[in-house]
């Protein structure tokens, strides 16, 4: 069996944007030389998320008045985690939309379903987050 193993990195302009990440999780797996296996992609951040749904601009919309409304980031001082930080919302929006995705790999490719594609969901954004790819298979 083999593996491969890449950081992809992130410093989003905004406190909160979601980033398709399909190509360039294709990219690794490319650069592996997998063929059949399995992809693990997960945040490295516990206020970001890596999720599998749509590209449609109206559904992100959707995802973020929905989070909005399940944890407001405002007003800070809701939040006993917001002690030193103002960042309580993104961790609780981050476990909402969850940490990984696991896709398989067949024939060198994301053996998808219609229309799914990979997200990175920043929730605390305009500093440096990583996402792990791993890649194992043959
Ligand atoms: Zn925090």
């Amino acid at each position: 069996m083999k593996s491969y193993r890449k950081e992809l990195k992130f410093n989003t302009k905004s406190r909160r944007e979601f980033i398709n990440i399909t190509a360039q999780v294709q990219q690794a797996i490319d650069e592996s030389g997998i063929k059949e296996g399995l992809v693990l992609v997960n945040a490295m951040n516990i206020t970001a998320s890596v999720f599998i749904n749509d590209h449609e601009s109206g559904l992100h919309r959707d995802y973020e008045r929905w989070l909005e409304k399940l944890a407001p980031e405002k007003p800070h001082n809701q939040y006993d985690h917001n002690g030193y930080e103002d960042n309580a919302d993104a961790h609780l929006k981050r476990t909402i939309m969850g940490r990984e995705a696991v896709c398989a790999i067949t024939k060198g490719t994301l053996d998808f379903g219609t229309w799914e594609q990979i997200f990175y969901g920043e929730f605390d954004g305009k500093r440096e987050k990583r996402v792990l790819v791993k890649v194992i298979g043959e």
